[in-house]
């Protein structure tokens, strides 16, 4: 079998009507990740043995006349900071190089229940903290479009492992872009779906008020089921929805016509890449052409995400990061004779990298007495503001269209002054910082320095809203075949 071009759909319908066994659409694509993963680095762990026990129990299932699930047999990969039992869970960190999970987290052991197979552990930043994946201490990914560009961050191993076609479908989280921006820099469909659609348990927190779960996939359609098997309430996460889960795709979708359709005007910067706002362009008048209304709306607060997520995000991180402090979790200091202190901090020291250091360190001081009421409580009222005016917008369009990030995927190196790469995520963080749902799909490319890279569009839609945003990627994807382009 070949694993080019390979859909969830196509996978799982093949799997369930005998055509191909789960063993054997394991087998080719653990072929491919020989074949290509030395070179990008997107695995920190295929799990073969445990991938293939899964696929062979699943098979036996079938031949004995059980109906399988919606995703029979469809191999995915786990960004590094979501919990499989018994599986290392290093979360990109040293300081959880040998960390095993004791408990399995709510998405994965959806898949499970949909008869998917786990197949290994992806690569990301450091405690998911990061644009470019290069905050991982165990190595950096590749862009399967250009090796001496990032894939982007922090879920770049699932983006690159689906972009390369090593799998046809992986999990990422999303804090304040890292499902959408890598899908975007890898050229590959990725859904940040609204707080508390998917289940937290066993995400290893970052800043939970904005943490998601989400899938990056070749296309809408392929989303759309995966995130119907991922989504549902769950008495272990207080913050989960009671929504019944997102329809899956079907072949005969009613039309878009009608369906209002804003473009940011502060998206839309002289300072992005020309050939990002022309995919913009060409993205409004696809959907015109397919009937729906197209206007240009004001997002005022867009300005005012970034200062907003890197106050709340660096202080909910800096809370969640106390645990792991040597004594409770992960790598401890070889200090046998240090007093408590001296050991937290050399097991900190040395157990952390340089940007999870920098979180902490901004988050403490803007919790800290006299400096809470000036970050920590503004960015509090800021988000309120981002919030309702998301809520006005939505009284007036459907959904909103613009790029996903300013530019395409950098060089190694390029983005050094941190800054520089917190800037990556201006059109990405007010989405999880309001907790509505948003995605990234290809839409169009640009040549850099002779490479060719992809270039991505975000839809965002109302808390709840990925039916409508969902379906509008899917007629995107029916009237242009940008997501069909491969590296
Ligand atoms: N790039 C953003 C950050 O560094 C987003 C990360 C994420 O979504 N996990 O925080």
């Amino acid at each position: 079998m070949s694993v080019e071009d390979k859909t969830v759909r196509s996978i799982a319908h093949a799997v369930q009507t005998g055509r191909t066994t789960a063993t054997a659409v394991l087998e080719a694509h653990l072929e491919r990740i020989e074949a290509r993963d030395s070179e990008l680095g997107c695995f920190q762990d295929v799990r073969a043995e445990t991938a293939r026990a899964m696929a062979r129990e699943l098979d036996e299932r079938i031949a004995k006349g059980a109906r399988p699930g919606p995703l029979a047999g469809v191999p995915i990969a786990i960004k590094d900071n979501i919990m499989v039992a018994g599986e290392p869970a290093t979360c990109g960190s040293k300081i959880l190089e040998h960390f095993i999970s004791p408990y399995e987290s709510t998405a994965t052991q959806r898949l499970r229940e949909a008869d998917a197979i786990l197949l290994g552990r992806t690569r990301c930043d450091e405690f998911a903290m990061g644009s470019s994946t290069e905050h991982c201490a165990f190595g950096p990914v590749r862009n399967p479009w250009d090796t001496d560009r990032v894939p982007g961050g922090s879920s770049g191993g699932s983006a690159a492992a689906v972009a390369a076609d090593l799998v046809p479908c992986a999990l990422g989280s999303d804090t304040g872009g890292s499902i959408r921006q890598p899908a975007a820099f890898c050229g590959i469909t990725g859904v940040k779906p609204t707080g508390g659609r998917v289940s937290r348990w066993g995400l290893v927190s970052f800043a939970p008020s904005m943490d998601q779960i989400g899938p990056f996939t070749r296309d809408a359609a392929d989303a759309a089921l995966v995130l119907n098997v991922l989504s549902g309430e769950d008495p272990r996460d207080d913050t989960s929805a009671a929504s019944p889960p997102p329809d899956c795709i079907k072949d005969d979708e009613a039309p878009l016509s009608g369906l209002r359709i804003g473009i940011p005007a502060e998206h839309i910067s002289d300072d992005n890449n020309p050939d990002v706002n022309a995919a913009v362009s060409q993205a409004a008048e696809v959907y015109a052409s397919l009937g729906c209304d197209v206007k240009s709306v004001n997002l005022s607060t867009t300005e005012l995400g970034i200062a907003c997520y890197y106050v709340l995000g660096p202080a909910e991180a800096s809370s969640n990061l106390a645990r792991f402090d040597g004594i409770r979790y992960g790598r401890r200091a070889d200090l046998p004779d240090a007093s408590l202190e001296a050991l937290y901090e050399a097991s900190r020291t040395e157990g952390l990298g340089a940007e999870a250091k920098r979180r902490i360190m901004l988050g403490t001081w803007v919790l800290s007495a006299g400096y809470y009421d000036a970050y920590y409580r503004r960015a509090l009222q800021v988000r309120r503001l981002i919030h309702d005016e998301y809520v006005r917008i939505f009284n007036e369009v459907d959904l909103l269209l613009g790029p996903t990030v300013p530019a395409p995927a950098f060089k190694f190196g390029s983005h050094a002054d941190p800054l520089s790469m917190y800037l990556c995520d201006t059109y990405t963080v007010t989405a999880n910082i309001a907790g509505i749902c948003g995605m990234s799909m290809p839409a169009g490319t640009t040549t850099v320095d002779g490479s060719t890279l992809p270039i991505g569009v975000q839809l965002q839609g109302p808390v709840l809203g990925e039916n409508k945003m969902l379906r509008a990627a899917h007629h995107f994807q029916k009237a242009t075949s940008y997501h069909e382009l491969r590296p």
